[in-house]
């Protein structure tokens, strides 16, 4: 790996201050510690400094100098991962996408929209409904479109509409040395040449800094409904996932939640939750008839496997409320718990294999003892969140919620699945890499190796 570089040298910082301007270029102490962390449990590192470039040109100017004095550089969107992502652990650049916030271009007769890396999805989606266009993927945090295409985010709407990867069309990357390439193509099929855009999406700002996107867009839904269903027991939900999916039926949004989450997003008041195992589900057509025909069969499934409560109609004010209060599922376990910590798990399995992926991983976090412990799922896309609970200063407690986390990993590649079905490798996932991927993680090496000898770019991670 390349040398910490823990300080930048006078000329380093001057070649910088000339390049962007001086007042974008930090060293000052509350800069450095605000990017030397995300929102997971592994440990800051400080960077030398923090850089907000504005164009294309500036990414690719400071590139260029730190591949040639090999100063790592590590690229930065909203800094909400889970699993160490973006944390400079070799210290060098932190480059903040913030000044690189815009919508370039809005395709509206193409469903499309070029954007720069830095801008939030949330905020993109506030001004893409001008045009009656949405971009689906949706992390709960506010995460940038840099940070999302580099960790190949999703989130609720996946089952619909599919992952980051999905919607990724054309990007222009800044590779170590500084040269800019512009890959994919606005036409939504392609038969040309290696698969680019792919390679970069999910490579956590490893091999590339993406500088500019286009990005698919869908049409803000006419007819929609939300759903609520509980069942007697998680063996029966997780069954009714696998039962729905596999009759094809096309919920945009099919979440599961553990009867202690269901207890804790009560204390919200935002909505009420039977406190049983639940799903929640979400259907988008065309015509009100497709939907209520779908709803009659998603009944008919979620009743054969012990459903007991099933309210569809859930209205557009409740069904926005509702799905905001899903995506504040770990800040109000981490607020009604206060004397505990939670390591967030992330793992996924074919959906047919999701009641025993959550099966076991129950009886994991069950057997740690302690309050919190809980389970919610992206459920539609076989992604599982176990939340397992740890007492903060207690080493050994947090070895064994570290060893209950290995366990569930182990479980869903038995599966047939994947130690992250969304939040990256970053730091946390490292270990599991070459079980996951055998002999073809020597392939990503070579990869890595050719598109960044000197190892400059987010060093430390994947590998
Ligand atoms: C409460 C909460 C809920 C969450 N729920 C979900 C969820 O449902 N689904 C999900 O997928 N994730 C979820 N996440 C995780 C997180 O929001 C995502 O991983 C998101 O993609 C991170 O984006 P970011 O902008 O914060 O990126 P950062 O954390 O800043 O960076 C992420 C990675 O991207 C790299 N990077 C950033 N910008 C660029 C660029 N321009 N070019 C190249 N590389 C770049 C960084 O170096 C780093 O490796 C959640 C997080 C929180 C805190």
């Amino acid at each position: 790996m390349i040398s910490p570089v823990p300080i930048l040298s006078d000329d380093a910082l001057h070649f910088l201050q000339q390049t962007i301007g001086a007042e974008f270029v930090s060293v000052n102490a509350s800069d450095r510690a605000y990017h030397a962390r995300d929102q997971s449990f592994h440990r800051a590192h400080l960077p030398a400094a923090v850089v907000f470039p504005e164009t294309t040109a500036h990414v690719s100017a400071i590139l260029k100098y730190a591949n040639a004095h090999l100063i790592p550089v590590t690229a930065w969107g909203a800094g909400t991962s889970i699993e160490g992502n973006p944390i400079p652990i070799a210290g060098g650049i932190v480059m903040d996408f913030l000044r690189m916030d815009k919508i370039l271009q809005v395709y509206d007769a193409d469903f499309q929209v070029d954007v720069q890396p830095g801008i939030k999805y949330k905020d993109m989606n506030a001004k893409l409904a001008q045009h009656g266009l949405f971009y689906p993927p949706d992390p709960g945090a506010n995460a940038s479109i840099g940070g999302m295409i580099a960790n190949n985010a999703a989130g609720t709407r996946t089952p619909g509409y599919g992952a980051t990867k999905d919607n990724v069309l054309r990007l222009e990357v800044v590779l170590a040395n500084g040269d800019v390439i512009h890959t994919g193509t606005r036409a939504v099929k392609t038969s040309s040449g290696y698969d680019l855009v792919h390679l970069f999406v999910g490579s956590e700002g490893t091999l590339g800094i993406v500088t500019a996107a286009t990005l698919k867009l869908y049409p803000l839904p006419e007819h929609f409904s939300a759903v609520v269903a509980s069942f007697e027991t998680i063996a029966g939900a997780t069954r009714a996932v696998s039962a729905i999916m596999g009759a094809g039926l096309g919920p945009v949004a099919l979440e599961f939640l553990d009867p202690v989450t269901a207890r804790n997003l009560n204390t919200t008041g935002e909505f009420k939750l039977p406190e049983a195992p639940t799903l929640l589900l979400e259907f988008h057509s065309a015509t009100p008839h497709a939907i209520e025909h779908e709803l009659a069969l998603a009944q008919e499934l979620c009743n054969d496997n012990g459903c007991t409560f099933f309210e569809t109609g859930v209205g557009r004010a409740e069904r926005d409320r509702l799905w905001k209060m899903r995506h504040s599922t770990y800040e109000v376990l981490v607020r009604n718990h206060p004397s505990i910590s939670f390591l967030v798990c992330d793992v996924a399995a074919p959906v047919s294999k999701y009641p025993e992926l959550v099966a076991e991983c129950e009886r994991e976090i069950r057997a740690l003892s302690l309050p919190g412990a809980s389970m919610v799922g992206h459920a539609g896309d076989g992604n599982l969140h176990p939340l397992v609970p740890y007492l903060p200063d207690d080493e050994a407690s947090h070895a064994r919620a570290v060893q209950a986390l290995g366990n569930m990993v182990r479980v869903a590649l038995r599966l047939g699945g994947t130690a992250t079905g969304e939040h990256g490798v970053g730091l946390g996932k490292i270990q599991f890499m070459p079980e996951e991927h055998g002999a073809s993680l020597e392939l990503m090496r070579t990869i890595k190796r050719t598109l960044d000898p000197h190892g400059i770019l987010n060093p430390g991670k994947m590998f």
